[in-house]
């Protein structure tokens, strides 16, 4: 009974339907990750320090997402398909990959 009033007055749609509005008006919950300041524990961010970085390929050749691609012998970390596992970070000689601040 409870149930056929419910459906008959429609209060699930009428509750979506204010939900949906209440949403328009609040903030949206996407954020800008390059102004963040990462710390060790949180999802981070990292870059090649071009200076440094040989193009040995050791990072490409470990890295288990494939995010770390080469672009005319330029290392360059897809951040979006980045695990932030550290694997590239640890293994170059080099000490060309950092987090970024
Ligand atoms: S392991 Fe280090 S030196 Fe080698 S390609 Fe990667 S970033 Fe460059
Ligand atoms: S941190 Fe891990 S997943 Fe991210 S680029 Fe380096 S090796 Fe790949």
């Amino acid at each position: 009974m409870k149930n056929k009033i419910k459906k008959f007055l429609l209060i699930d749609i009428v509750k979506a339907i204010a939900l949906t509005i209440k949403k328009i008006f609040t903030k949206p919950v996407t954020i800008d990750i390059d102004n963040i300041k990462h710390t060790e524990r949180s999802r981070t961010l990292y870059v090649v320090n071009r200076d440094k970085c040989v193009s040995c390929k050791l990072c490409v050749a470990i890295c288990p997402s494939r995010a770390i691609k080469t672009k005319t012998n330029k290392i360059e970390i897809i951040s979006e398909l980045c695990a932030c596992c550290d694997l590239c970070k640890n293994i170059c000689p080099f000490k060309a990959i950092q987090h970024k601040d």
